[in-house]
């Protein structure tokens, strides 16, 4: 028996997730051999199924275990009326600093907010003392320039002696959406015709809406979902997979009558913070939900869902749940002419379906699940003398049905009669797990780079094996081992 006499968390920090994702072939920096490509990340092998595991188990939760939501999977591109429509043309930026000499660029209300974090109340009161401005004290007090203009965030920088002031540039706008064009010639921009890779994927949803209504006979309330790709033009590029400028987004908007926005709301916001204790496993003590104080204009109420995360030294978003109110629809109405009310049968009511919509980040969610379940151990086999040294492993204790490799198949040796046993067993395996068949190095190593890569369970075929019929299972997280015949593996390998 093995006695784990350590245990703590491996991710200290950004860089050792970094470059742990790429040792083990999870996330690779895009482009590298060109020198990489800023806020672009790949997946291997292992990041894939890891990635397309959360998806499928978000599916499960939103769509599949309800009768009342349909999936949908519209285009990267739509008719660039959309984003005009939307707001995000005309409004979905950021506010950018720049340093003259490093010519490092900032997004200008997260500096000046982890600026004001370092002073006291006491110096952020006098601060206060410099301006008659209510709006410009309580943006000090509450340290927090959500939704501030260029013009604030320069006013508050001044006001608390921002360090450096003249070498940065003055706060601007930051257009966010990727601008190109379609069907064009000779490779100029023409920004009269110019189409945007989705900075969302909602909008997809709303230009849907009709269709989805139509086609599948819904009544509301109803929600579409959707998962993909979505692209902006990202400030910050150094947090690495938690910001990019290609990432990957698994919505719901649900349509409901504005009377029930109240209840629904309640009901999703409790059902998206049960989804990452109960199906991802993330300890609740790590998750945090986040009231907006600064709403949108069409908004009534918002909360983003928040992760511990300890490689960003604090709490940040993993998903934002919004009352919408009507504004899309609307917005998609007015700008297309197309009517977008519902008729209500059972209120005699016609009217335009309010939104509320929770979006979550898929990569965020990757982040999140390497970091809360890497863990370094320290244990000593117990079955040997006292005086057995202590043995190390890194352990990733993801939920078993989250793993990206389920079973690993192992030969205890390469003698060609085992590997023929373990190919056919592996065969049988496949059916039902995703698998892996590895046979080189020592068996401890063969278990330490599964254990490292979250792999649930090991299947080692011995020479008795071939007498014997049976194999060791062994679990990744107490270590135990037990034998059982090929027959019946299947009924040991359990996924929660
Ligand atoms: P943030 O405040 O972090 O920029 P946001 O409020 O702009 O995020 P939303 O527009 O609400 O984000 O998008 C929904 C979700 O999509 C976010 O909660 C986040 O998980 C994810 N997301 C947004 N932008 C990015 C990005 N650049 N890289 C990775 N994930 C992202």
């Amino acid at each position: 028996m093995f006695k784990i006499v350590n245990s703590r968390k491996y991710i200290s920090d950004l860089e050792v997730l970094r470059a742990w994702t790429k040792e083990n072939g999870f996330i690779y920096p895009s482009s590298e051999i060109y020198g990489g490509f800023s806020a672009v990340y790949d997946y291997g092998h292992l990041g894939y199924l890891l990635k397309e595991n959360i998806k499928r188990n978000w599916e499960k939760s939103v769509v599949h275990s309800r009768n009342d939501m349909v999936l949908l999977d519209s285009a990267i591109f739509m008719h660039p009326k959309t984003w005009h429509a939307s707001g995000h043309v005309s409004n979905f930026s950021d506010i950018l600093i720049e340093n003259k000499k490093t010519n490092i660029r900032y997004r200008a209300d997260h500096v000046v907010e982890d600026w004001l974090s370092k002073k006291t109340d006491q110096e952020l009161e006098y601060f206060c003392t410099k301006t008659a401005k209510k709006n410009i004290q309580e943006m000090i007090k509450k340290r927090d320039l959500d939704k501030s203009t260029p013009e604030e965030i320069y006013e508050v920088m001044k006001i608390t002696d921002f360090p450096d002031l003249e070498n940065f540039t003055k706060p601007r706008t930051f257009s966010l959406m990727i601008k190109t064009n379609l069907g064009i010639t000779d490779g100029t921009i023409d920004n009269d015709n110019a189409v945007f890779p989705r900075a969302e994927t909602c909008q997809g949803i709303y230009l849907n809406f009709k269709n989805v209504l139509q086609t599948y006979r819904l009544k509301i309330p109803f929600g579409i979902a959707q998962t993909g790709k979505a692209f902006r033009n990202e400030i910050i590029a150094r947090q690495f997979i938690f910001r990019t400028r290609e990432f990957e987004q698994m919505e719901m908007q649900y349509f409901l009558h504005p009377n029930d926005m109240n209840s629904k709301f309640e009901e999703w916001k409790n059902l998206r913070l049960d989804w990452y204790v109960n199906e991802l496993g993330i300890s609740p003590s790590n998750l945090r939900l986040k009231k907006h104080e600064k709403l949108a204009h069409y908004a009534s109420q918002a909360f983003d869902i928040e992760y511990k995360f300890e490689s960003l030294s604090g709490y940040k978003e993993l998903e934002g749940i919004h009352a919408r109110g009507d504004w899309d629809l609307s917005s998609h109405s007015k700008m297309s002419g197309e009517n977008m009310e519902y008729y209500d049968q059972q209120r005699n009511e016609k009217y335009i379906p309010h939104v509320l919509e929770t979006s979550v980040g898929l990569n965020r969610c990757v982040m999140m699940l390497i970091e809360e379940n890497l863990y370094e151990e320290e244990f000593i086999n117990n079955e040997k003398d006292k005086n057995t040294a202590i043995d190390k492993r890194i352990v990733l204790k993801i939920k078993k049905n989250l793993a990206p490799i389920q079973v690993a198949i192992l030969p205890l040796s390469k003698k060609p009669e085992l590997i023929h046993k373990t190919l056919e067993i592996q065969q049988q395996l496949r059916n039902r797990f995703i698998t892996s068949y590895d046979e080189t190095g020592s068996i401890g190593k063969r278990y330490r780079r599964q254990d490292e890569i979250g792999t649930p369970y090991c299947v080692t075929v011995d020479f008795d094996s071939l007498e014997d019929n049976c194999i060791t299972i062994r679990n990744r997280d107490d270590m135990t081992q037990i034998r059982v015949p090929i027959s019946e593996i299947q009924s040991y390998l359990m996924f929660d």
